[in-house]
C-alpha cells in the first residue's frame, strides 16, 4: 500500500443525475472541471461527463482546455479566465474564452484582425457583485459595443457569477445580483441578431436558487459531491488513503518532528504517514487535523513535513501496514478540511500530482 487517491465515477454519475434533476429538463449543464477537476483526474472525469451527454464543459486557463483537447475532447469548452497571450492556444485548440475586460478585449480583437477571424465564439463576462472579472453595470454597453463593431466575434453565451450563493445570509444581495444580470442583459440582448446562453449559476446557485438557473447551470463542487447545502445528498468522487509507513513509541518528554513542535505528554505510540505538505496537506493540519486508522480518529501531531505527517496512535491496535483514511465518502474532505478551518475546494485542489489517481468506475 502507497498513498492513493481513489476518483469515483460512480459517483460523479450519480451527482451529475442528481444535478440534472434539479433544474429543467431543457436547462444546459456545463461541467467545471478547471484545476485537475477539482484535484481528481481532469480528463477521466472529462471523459465520463462526456459520455453522460454534459452539453459544455469550462476550465480556468487556456492551457487545461489544450489538455482536455488532447485527450479528444470534443464538446465546446469555455475558458472563464483566459490571459491575453493565449491566443494562440484558444484559437488553435478552439476554446471560448471569455471576454471580461478592456485589455482582454482589445488584444483579442487586435489579434483576430490579424489573423482574421471570424463568427469566433465567446463569452461575455459581467460582474454584477462578485468584483473579480467581468464588465460592471455602466462599462457592458461600451465592451459590448466594441465587441460587435469589430465583427469577428459570435456571441455564444452572456453570463455572471454568484458571490455568496451558498449563504443564507446573503440572500438579499443574491437576489440584487441576479436582478442586475438580468437588467445588464436587458441593455444588450437586443444589440444580437440570436439568442446566445445566458447562464449565472455554481453549484449553491442550482441548489438555493432557481431564480439563477437562466439556460445552463455551471456545476463544479457538486460533481464532485459536495455543496454547503446539506439538505442535498450528493456522493464524495474522491477518496484519500495511506499507509502506515513505519511505528515508533516515543516517550513522555520526547518531541516529534521538526522544531520540536509536539512533545509527549506520556508514552506515546507514533504512526509515521507517506503523505506531507508537498502533497496538499498544508502545515495547518497540526492544528486539529486527524486521519482514521481502524475506525479511530488519529489526531496529527508535529509540523507537517514535506513528504509525512505523524500521527498519534495511543488507543488503537494499528499495525505497520496498516490502512489510512485521510477522508473518503464518511470521513468526507469537507469534515477534514472543517477540522482546521478551510474548504473542500481547497483540500481537494491541492492535492498535488505526486499522488497517484485510480479510476474506480
Ligand atoms: C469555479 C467556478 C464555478 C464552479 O463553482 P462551484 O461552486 O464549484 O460549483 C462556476 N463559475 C465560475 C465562473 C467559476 O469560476
Amino acid at each position: 500500500m502507497k498513498t492513493v487517491l481513489e476518483i469515483n465515477l460512480q459517483s460523479l454519475e450519480y451527482n451529475f443525475n442528481k444535478i440534472k434533476s434539479l433544474v429543467k429538463p431543457t436547462t444546459k449543464t456545463m461541467a467545471v472541471v478547471k484545476a485537475n477537476g477539482y484535484g481528481s483526474d481532469m480528463v477521466a472525469v472529462a471523459k465520463k461527463l462526456d459520455e453522460l451527454g454534459v452539453d459544455y464543459f469550462s476550465v480556468a486557463y487556456a492551457s487545461e482546455g489544450v489538455k482536455l483537447r488532447n485527450a479528444g475532447i470534443k464538446t465546446p469548452i469555455l475558458v472563464l479566465i483566459p490571459q491575453a497571450g493565449s491566443f494562440d492556444e484558444i484559437t488553435n485548440f478552439e476554446l471560448e474564452p471569455s471576454i471580461y475586460s478592456f485589455h482582454f478585449l482589445n488584444t483579442f480583437i487586435a489579434y483576430a484582425n490579424e489573423k482574421n477571424l471570424s463568427n469566433y465564439p465567446i463569452h461575455f463576462k459581467i460582474n454584477s457583485g462578485l468584483n473579480r472579472i467581468g464588465f460592471k453595470e455602466d462599462e457592458i454597453e461600451k465592451a459590448f459595443k466594441l465587441m460587435l463593431n469589430s465583427n469577428r466575434f459570435f456571441v455564444q453565451s452572456i453570463y455572471s457569477h454568484l458571490s455568496a450563493s451558498e449563504d443564507p445570509n446573503e440572500k438579499a444581495f443574491t437576489l440584487q445580483q441576479i436582478t442586475s444580470f438580468e437588467k445588464s442583459i436587458e441593455k444588450i440582448l437586443p444589440k444580437l441578431s440570436h439568442k446566445p446562453i445566458l447562464h449565472m449559476s455554481n453549484t449553491s446557485g442550482i441548489i438555493n436558487y432557481p431564480e439563477s438557473e437562466f439556460d445552463m447551470v455551471r456545476c463544479g463542487i457538486g460533481l464532485y459531491g459536495f455543496s454547503n447545502t446539506l439538505s442535498t445528498t450528493l456522493k464524495p468522487v474522491h477518496k484519500l488513503l495511506s499507509t502506515i509507513s513505519q511505528i515508533i513509541q516515543v516517550s513522555k518528554g520526547e518531541s516529534v518532528g521538526y522544531n520540536r513542535a509536539y512533545v509527549a505528554k506520556e508514552k506515546t505510540k507514533v504512526g509515521i504517514i507517506p503523505l506531507g505538505h508537498a502533497d496538499g496537506i498544508s502545515r495547518s493540519f497540526n492544528k486539529g487535523g486527524y486521519v482514521i486508522i481502524g475506525n479511530k480518529k488519529c489526531k496529527i501531531i508535529g509540523n507537517v513535513c514535506m513528504d509525512v505527517i505523524m500521527v498519534n496512535l495511543n488507543g488503537t491496535v494499528a499495525n505497520e501496514g496498516d490502512q489510512v483514511i485521510i477522508f473518503d465518502d464518511k470521513n468526507t474532505a469537507e469534515n477534514f478540511a472543517e477540522s482546521v478551518g478551510t474548504i473542500s475546494y481547497e483540500i481537494l485542489t491541492n492535492l498535488s500530482s505526486r499522488i497517484e489517481r485510480r479510476i474506480v468506475s
